[in-house]
């Protein structure tokens, strides 16, 4: 009978302390969904999940689910002599085009394409009223720059091999101040080891802001050290209106310049590097 007691008596121990955990629990996932996310200028009716971890697993898992049209279609065009693979855009996935011409130049590593998804889906996730990231250039399918009839439409020695892209800022326009989907899309691509700098107008703007919600307690310290070290400042090549996101394999990026001409402007070898000087044409 004693034994019998005991036995009871820890049963109604047991289920009294996981009763207090799992509330504890709920009390946390409350606070940080609602005020951190909020005190972040994030929408309250975003539907946004609980956590920046769930968050970013939810992006994780949409990288792969495409649709069976775009699967079928990428299966014929997608493999070609040099290894690159055309973006895949599709029914499924946030990121879109940023016009039909570019899809000639959107042939990429698998690993770059594979980060540009997985931003666009966070960007979506983080900022759910915001505008759609769009893919522009990647390289053509042979892995050249891309070129068109106008000639390169890039700088000699960017957007070889599918290393690097162009891709547009989020809900944002040029006058409205509104800097979260460029944020979140950086914030994204900087996690991974794979993305080693990205071009922009904005870097400023972009670090005061992950300052901000680290201080709030919202993302890790390393994301300010990466905003910080790896997004380099560029007004000169149309970067106030698309980031350009290098990978680490720095291929053809080491191309001597000098002479060089694209559209219209001009590469000047100086002793801070090599600087693209918009002449008239
Ligand atoms: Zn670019």
């Amino acid at each position: 009978m004693r034994v019998i007691v005991a036995m009871v008596g820890l049963l109604l121990l047991l289920s009294v302390v996981a009763c207090d955990a799992e509330q504890t629990n709920t009390k946390l996932a409350t606070s940080t969904e609602t005020s951190d996310l909020e005190d972040a200028g994030l929408p309250s009716n975003a539907g946004l999940p609980k956590s920046l971890i769930e968050i970013k697993k939810d992006a994780d898992l949409k990288l792969y689910e495409w649709d069976s049209n775009e699967r079928q279609r990428l299966s014929t065009y997608s493999l070609n002599l040099s290894g690159l693979m055309l973006l895949p855009v599709d029914a499924l996935s946030p990121l879109t085009i940023w016009n039909e011409s570019n899809r000639t130049h959107q042939y990429g590593q698998k690993a770059t394409i594979f980060e540009i998804r997985r931003a666009a889906y966070f960007t979506a996730l983080m900022a759910a009223d915001c505008s759609a990231v769009r893919a522009a250039d990647i390289s053509d399918s042979n892995g050249a720059t891309p070129s068109d009839a106008a000639g390169l439409r890039h700088p000699v020695g960017a957007h070889l091999n599918g290393y690097s892209a162009d891709l547009s800022y989020a809900c944002f326009e040029k006058s409205s101040g509104d800097y979260r989907g460029l944020a979140w899309t950086f914030y994204s691509l900087l996690e991974s080891a794979y993305v080693a700098s990205i071009l922009t107008a904005y870097k400023s703007e972009a670090l005061a802001l992950i300052t901000d919600w680290y201080n709030k307690g919202i993302v890790e310290y390393e994301a300010v050290v990466r905003f910080t070290n790896d997004l380099w400042q560029d007004t000169t090549l149309n970067h106030d209106y698309h980031m350009h996101v290098n990978s680490t394999t720095r291929e053809g990026l080491f191309t001597d310049p000098s002479n060089s001409y694209y559209r219209c402007y001009s590469a000047q070898v100086t002793s801070v590097g090599t600087i693209w000087k918009r002449i008239s044409c």
